[in-house]
């Protein structure tokens, strides 16, 4: 039995990357998706190469007209959403000084205010059918902080604060909503060498799993988040980092391959 069979799951974001990867293997487990974006070219390209049970929708995620528009017409289209995954997101690397508020509200509003959009339009539909899954992709950078990325830092770490209220007020009614935090992720966003994945991974090559993550790695997370396996899971926080927030490992110190 395929793990989402019958079910119908939203991924914002979904033209490309991890939102892609997700809409691949969520409709290879049976799942009708939605594939969200602003990208129109590369999503309708990927709703058509996945063909039946795969549906384009252009949706910018900061207007709260397109969440109308797109939930209504998934509804009357295939009746429910299941599922929500609020994947899409953007980047911005600045010092705080030289960070203008045009560029910091533009993140918060991407990464925080959509979601917290797809909540407050999908959510009742999920509650009123007694039945969903939100799953949000916050980062680790919504538990640690790195400099010259304030704006993002403080939207990812937002991001999580609204799951858990989500979780909180959603729960009781069905839909379990959880986040996701992903460390770094061979994408355009994650890739600091035009696609280079040796150079990525040894980019990564301190961490307990020394390498860049692969999209498929934060998919496979998000499955088990909509499936059934995940039934006691709620408001929980599922770090996906190669071990990148476990701690330093300081070479030299005995047992370190250094030193061995
Ligand atoms: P990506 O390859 O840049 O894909 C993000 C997708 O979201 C793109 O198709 C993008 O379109 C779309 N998007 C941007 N603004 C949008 C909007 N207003 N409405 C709808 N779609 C919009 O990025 P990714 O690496 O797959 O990232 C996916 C999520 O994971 C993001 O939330 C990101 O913050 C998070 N994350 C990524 C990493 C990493 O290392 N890659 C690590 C931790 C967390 P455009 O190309 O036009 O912008």
């Amino acid at each position: 039995m395929k793990r989402l069979a019958g079910r119908v799951v939203l991924v914002t974001g979904a033209a490309r990357g991890m939102g892609a990867t997700m809409a691949r293997l969520f409709h290879a487990e049976g799942a009708s998706v939605v594939i969200a974006d602003i990208l129109d070219a590369d999503g309708a390209a990927l709703a058509d190469e996945l063909g039946d049970g795969a549906l384009f929708q252009h949706l910018d995620v900061t207007e709260e007209a397109d969440w109308q528009r797109v939930v209504s017409d998934v509804l009357e289209c295939w009746g429910s959403i299941d599922g929500l995954v609020n994947n899409a997101g953007i980047n911005f690397s600045e010092t705080l000084a030289k960070t203008g508020l045009a560029d910091f509200r533009r993140v918060v509003d991407v990464n925080l205010v959509g979601p917290f959009l797809g909540i407050k339009h999908v959510g009742p539909a999920m509650a009123a059918r007694g039945y969903g899954r939100i799953v949000n992709i916050s980062s680790i950078g919504g538990m640690t902080a790195w400099n010259s990325m304030g704006a993002y830092c403080a939207s990812k770490w937002g991001l999580r604060g609204l799951s858990r209220v989500a979780a909180l007020e959603l729960g009781q009614r069905g839909v379990r909503v959880n986040s996701i935090h992903p460390g770094g992720i061979d994408t355009s966003m994650g890739s600091m060498f035009d696609g280079d994945t040796d150079a990525l991974d040894k980019a990564y090559r301190s961490q307990p799993v020394p390498r860049i993550g692969r999209p498929i790695e934060i998919a496979r997370m998000a499955l088990f988040l909509l499936g059934e396996e995940a039934s006691y899971v709620c408001g929980a926080e599922m770090v996906v980092d190669g071990g990148n927030l476990a701690g330093r490992y300081f070479d030299g110190l005995p047992g370190a391959p250094a030193t061995t």
